[in-house]
């Protein structure tokens, strides 16, 4: 229900994207209905600009001749709905954040900039039954090969461009040459993008069932699961029957997962899977492909969405169920600008629309491990893997004292050309990209140091560069130290780049694939390197997290970890829970089929208590263990906190800055909430900027809110205020 009251507003307040936390008063044109959530175009200082509609008033508090008109119309009905309103609305309280750039960011960039909310024609293809030419070889042509199978599979039915765009960026280049030889046909009647299933799934095991019947049975109610089940277990065959059930009862289904370009293979196996209207929103969607699934979604067209974090904030009129794949990862949590976790406003967004959430993992957030000890979310296990594979054993290998090569070693070596003689593959896992993490001086210690950030540039061999992996910067690696002109550089420590260069000279005859955000920057490069990996081409693989996330990799036995020490002493209190995650997870790529898989973790701490705990008990045990010094240190999910930042081009500003934050947080002082620094970041320079950042610590989520809304009026007023960029960060995923 919207709130659409003919004729009797005279003003309307109008969400515009500015830095502000304020709505803005207009006047309304008399005769038409004030619709709540839609567009207008309103003047704005000297521009004009696209605001949306918030609520309309019988009086203003302001003068009515000082207020300026809105200058057009631009829906005719609400673009967000009132459940995406009231969501955002709270999360503009919430985060802090002005709600003019939290309304205006719910929408693609198209309707931002005011383009008319009206679905395009699709463009679809068909298989031609008739044609007598011969099919594309999936050896020679696999693109063509997979939009051939995909057309074929779809038995004469359409299938839309957005599907096979699904399949690659470059699905163009592919479908060319099959309309040319009159394999398929083109279309461009006005169809939606309908998706037939080609496949029906196993007969599920019994906790897969159980988990099955405990979500299925709360469709139309809220409430939290957290889905919580080993590295192949067949969490996405839960998901794909939940999915089905809601189907049945007419429901849209909202899946969210990390990065969609990182895993074809998922969402192809959606693809196989599901009948109806599938679309996809995320990054690596043109804006006019994202405005048109967006609406499609909007519209209530789409029945299934899967997309990343911004796809919590899509209109869904026949929401029925949200699902968070590896509700774990990172990228849940935006990281600027509006700074929300996705994960958080889909709970929201469930309970508002009574459905329940799915929160599904190996290697749970201790956030919501949490919430599931103490109720909050019922918790579901799959314990066991599905099919035939066994969990990998998984073993710490010390290197003290081991001669090492190219920080692998000999044991290592070892366990790698045992299991490549079994005819299988092994993946090496270091979470660093390039060739070395510094550049040594010999002769006068200099390092080769980024000039815009207080961090080494990385060695990249192959390209012969320094880059800085903060901000970006480049330049030529010197023959010289920059410093003294010495020759005597050394290029200390490993990334991806050397370890894979180590691998090739160990093992000559087989082929290594590196798959980091180097290697796979070319289009198409990760999906021809991931397709080496699962066809067993690629017989020895290295990477960095890339090679983490959901992948499966049928011939991988061996998985080594390489620099897991590093989470051990991590500044962040995160560090050690994001270690934790990842090694699971990197060793989840172990043994996925019938061969039993190992796990080796190079450390020169085997006898750190946590990270015995991690390698012989696994991740639960571990989360155990580590929860206990957050609750002691008073750190989330036992304490909320929130960061302020701030940064600036001189030294000075920002901590001055964050001074005044200080004192106005303090005086007087909110009961319950501590404010820590201002400190400098833990690197203070970045890109150029000097950055501060200012710590509050409360009990109770509420007293946090309230200190922290006293930080949203008028902080412009402070000292070094115009000088110094800041932001608040409620819940951060870090503390950098
Ligand atoms: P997860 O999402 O937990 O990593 P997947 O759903 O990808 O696990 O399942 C892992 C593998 O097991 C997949 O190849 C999947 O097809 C298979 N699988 C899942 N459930 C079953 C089942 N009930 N019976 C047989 N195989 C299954
Ligand atoms: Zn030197
Ligand atoms: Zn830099």
């Amino acid at each position: 229900m919207n709130a659409t009251n003919k004729n009797s507003f005279a003003f309307v307040q109008v969400a515009v994207p500015t830095p502000l936390h304020q709505l803005f008063d207009y006047r309304w044109r008399g005769s038409e209905a004030v619709v709540v959530g839609s567009r207008v175009a309103v003047p704005f200082g000297r521009r004009s600009m696209v605001g949306i509609v918030v609520r309309g008033l019988s009086e203003s508090a302001y003068p009515a001749n000082k207020l300026r008109a809105v200058t057009e119309v631009l829906d005719s009905e609400p673009l967000l709905p009132e459940d995406v309103m009231s969501l955002l609305e709270w999360a503009s309280r919430y985060y802090h954040h002005p709600i003019g750039d939290v309304l205006c960011s719910a929408l693609p960039v198209l309707l931002r900039q005011g383009k008319p909310a009206a679905l395009m024609q699709r463009e679809i293809y068909r298989f031609n039954a008739q044609s007598t030419a011969e099919p594309p070889s999936e050896k020679k042509a696999s693109l063509q090969f997979s939009v051939f199978s995909l057309l074929r599979e779809a038995d004469g039915e359409a299938v839309d461009a957005s599907s096979l765009a699904n399949l690659s960026p470059r699905w163009r280049s592919a479908v060319k040459p099959l309309v040319e030889r009159g394999l398929i046909e083109p279309d461009s009647s006005m169809v939606l993008p309908s998706n037939s299933a080609v496949d029906t799934g196993p007969v599920l095991l019994p906790e897969q069932q159980t988990a099955v019947t405990a979500i299925t049975s709360e469709l139309g109610s809220f409430k939290p699961f957290l889905l919580n089940g080993v590295t192949g277990s067949g969490k996405t065959e839960v998901y794909l029957r939940c999915i089905e059930a809601a189907l049945k009862q007419q429901q849209q289904i909202l899946i969210l997962v990390p990065e969609i370009a990182l895993t074809p293979q998922l969402m192809r196996r959606f693809q196989r899977r599901i009948t109806g209207c599938l679309v996809s929103l995320h990054s690596a969607l043109n804006a006019t492909e994202r405005m048109q699934n967006w609406l499609l979604a909007a519209k209530g067209h789409a029945d299934v969405v899967i997309g990343t974090r911004s796809a919590v904030l899509v209109p869904l009129p026949r929401l029925g169920l949200i699902i968070i794949d590896e509700e774990h990862d990172g990228s849940l949590k935006q990281q600027d600008g509006f700074r929300y976790h996705a994960r958080d406003l889909a709970m929201v967004r469930a309970r508002n629309r009574s459905c329940p959430v799915v929160l599904g993992t190996a290697t749970a957030s201790f956030e919501s491990l949490h919430n599931a000890a103490t109720g909050r979310y019922t918790e579901l296990n799959l314990t066991q893997r599905a099919g035939d594979a066994t969990p990998p054993n998984m073993a710490l290998l010390d290197i003290r004292r081991r001669p090492l090569i190219e920080g692998m070693s000999d044991r290592l070596f070892d366990a790698i050309e045992k299991h490549l003689a079994a005819g299988n593959q092994a993946l090496v896992f270091i979470n660093r990209r390039g060739f070395a993490p510094t550049l040594l001086c010999n002769d006068c210690g200099a390092c080769a140091d980024c000039r815009r950030c207080d961090a080494h540039m990385t060695v990249h061999a192959k390209r012969a560069r320094l880059r800085c992996h903060h901000c970006g910067s480049e330049r030529p690696v010197p023959e010289q130290c920059e410093s003294c002109g010495s020759l005597e550089l050394d290029r200390l420590g490993y990334g991806t780049e050397r370890i894979a260069a180590a691998l090739e000279e160990r093992f000559p005859d087989v082929s290594v694939a590196r798959i980091d955000r180097d290697s796979t920057r070319r289009k198409g490069a990760l999906q021809s390197q991931l397709d080496a990996a699962t066809s067993g081409e690629a017989r020895l693989l290295v990477g960095t997290q890339m090679l983490a996330k959901g992948h499966h990799f049928p011939g991988v036995t061996l998985v080594c970890i390489l620099d897991a020490d590093r989470g051990l002493f991590g500044t962040d209190f995160r560090a050690l829970e994001q270690m934790g995650q990842l090694i699971i997870q990197v060793a989840g790529r172990s043994g996925r089929e019938e061969k039993q898989g190992s796990v080796l973790v190079q450390t020169r701490n085997p006898d750190n208590p946590i990270m015995q705990t991690l390698v012989t008990d696994g991740y639960a045990a571990f989360a155990k263990v580590a929860l206990d010094d957050r609750r002691l240190a008073m750190l989330p999910p036992y304490a909320y906190v929130a960061l302020i930042r701030a940064e600036a081009p001189d030294m000075n500003s920002p901590m001055r800055f964050l001074q005044g934050v200080s004192q106005r947080l303090l005086n007087p002082p909110v009961a319950g909430v501590s404010v820590l620094g201002p400190v400098s970041a833990p690197m203070e320079r970045l890109g150029g900027k000097y950055r501060a950042q200012l710590l509050l610590q409360a009990e109770r989520r509420s007293l946090l809110n309230e200190a922290l809304s006293r930080l949203t009026v008028n902080l412009d007023s402070l000292p070094n205020a115009k000088k110094t960029r800041w932001s608040i960060d409620v819940d951060p995923v870090d503390l950098f």
